[in-house]
């Protein structure tokens, strides 16, 4: 049997023979896009225009939310957002999260204040954001972390109460769904990611989102180097618009989008029925009434009881050809690029500096069997079985 077997890492066979990636892409057919290719090269309207229209109008049926507005990636919807807004001096945000959310407030000439995480939900924690907050203080950057929404009434219920602007980095929140409503709809905007390894891909493309429609329109004319229509530039904006090809492949990734975040379900289900058998392994937690898009799975390794560290997991999943990563170690404030920023700042961030020595995602991606999954877990299995030869 596979368990009996020795784990590749102490000289074993790999359960794969070939490289299991961490995330694939799921892409159309030539055949489902080729009408729309022809279509572009025909009339030379290469960039922002009717496929990213229409995907904007896709969107906000799908989401439900007053404007969707098509740019280059999500870094810049953050730019343009906090531009729009008129962020300064200091926005809190968490340290656990991509190096982008950060690097956006720091192009933007704000201190990016760390607040630690909740440790079940691995988002930012409100109750530990009053305390933060000073007379510097000008909005709150939160990320709903792997697609799981952040505890958004009360991040917005702080916004209000100090008059501090809100908007959520929702990199992975496309077909996330936080108390019956789409993310996508909360705080003054959102910025979304259709990178590669995001559930609604464009190749490259972002989206921002808001009810606010003066908001929408600074950022419409925003992402066109603030160019109102007369070369008249309105205030400092950029080059931020989507191309029509990468409109084009969202178009379709959406269509299956709704699919693609139900199988992810199942996947995670899977994933954690398995899982479950094994000491000391857990997993982030969703709200009942909410639903994640699992853009990542994550489990948080307990190495007292698995007896077994993240590192030396790692390592033997990628003897396996596993692939797997530690999102996010090292977190934001562990970074070399954001070290001139701590000064001044109480680094009471316990949860995020456990986390990120524990966490470890496993493959997942919307296209991937469940057989797959199964093999992933009888790969973990097998490493446990033998942990005492690992140390
Ligand atoms: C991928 C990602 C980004 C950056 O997205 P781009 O579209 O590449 O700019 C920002 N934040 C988070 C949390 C991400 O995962």
């Amino acid at each position: 049997m596979l368990n009996n077997e020795l784990p590749a890492i102490l000289g074993g066979k790999p359960i794969f023979n070939s490289f299991v990636p961490i995330i694939e892409p799921t892409l159309p057919t030539i055949e489902e896009i080729k009408l729309k290719i022809q279509d572009i090269l025909k009339t030379r309207m290469i960039t922002n225009h009717k496929y990213v229209q229409n995907l904007e109008k896709s969107l906000k049926e799908y989401f439900g939310v007053k404007n969707v507005i098509g740019i280059s990636n999500c870094t810049t919807g953050l730019l343009l957002l906090g531009k729009c807004l008129n962020f300064q001096g200091e926005v809190i945000t968490p340290s656990f999260s991509f190096s982008a959310t950060s690097l956006a407030l720091a192009w933007l000439n704000v201190k990016p204040i760390f607040v630690d995480i909740d440790i079940k939900k691995f988002t930012i924690d409100p109750d530990k954001i009053t305390e933060k907050i000073t007379s510097k203080t000008s909005a709150i950057l939160a990320t709903h972390i792997f697609g799981n929404p952040c505890k958004i009434k009360e991040l917005s219920e702080i916004a209000e109460d100090y008059k501090l602007k809100l908007i959520f980095d929702s990199a992975h929140g496309a077909g996330s769904i936080y108390r019956g409503k789409k993310i996508s709809n909360f705080g003054d905007g959102e910025s979304f990611s259709m990178s590669p390894t995001k559930v609604l891909t464009a190749g490259e493309g972002g989206l921002i989102t808001t009810n606010n429609d003066l908001l929408a329109e600074q950022v419409r004319i925003g992402r066109n180097y603030a160019n109102p229509g007369d070369y008249n530039t309105s205030f400092i904006g950029f080059s931020g618009r989507m191309a029509e090809f990468s409109a084009i492949l969202a178009l379709k990734s959406l269509e299956h989008l709704d699919e693609n975040v139900t199988n992810r379900q199942e996947l995670v289900k899977v994933y954690k029925k398995i899982l479950s058998e094994l000491p000391g392994l857990s997993f982030q937690q969703i709200e009942a009434d909410s639903r994640s898009s699992y853009k990542d799975f994550a489990i948080v390794i307990n190495d007292k009881e698995f007896e077994i560290t993240r590192d030396v997991l790692y390592e033997a999943l990628n003897a396996e050809n596993i692939m797997t990563r530690k999102y996010f170690s090292p977190a934001i404030h562990q970074q070399d690029a954001f070290r001139l920023y701590l000064k001044g700042q109480d680094l009471d961030l316990e949860n995020t500096e456990n986390l990120a020595q524990k966490i470890l995602c496993l493959p997942i991606y919307s296209h991937m069997k469940s057989s797959k999954v199964e093999k992933i877990c009888d790969a973990i299995k097998r490493i446990y079985l033998h942990r005492s030869e690992l140390r």
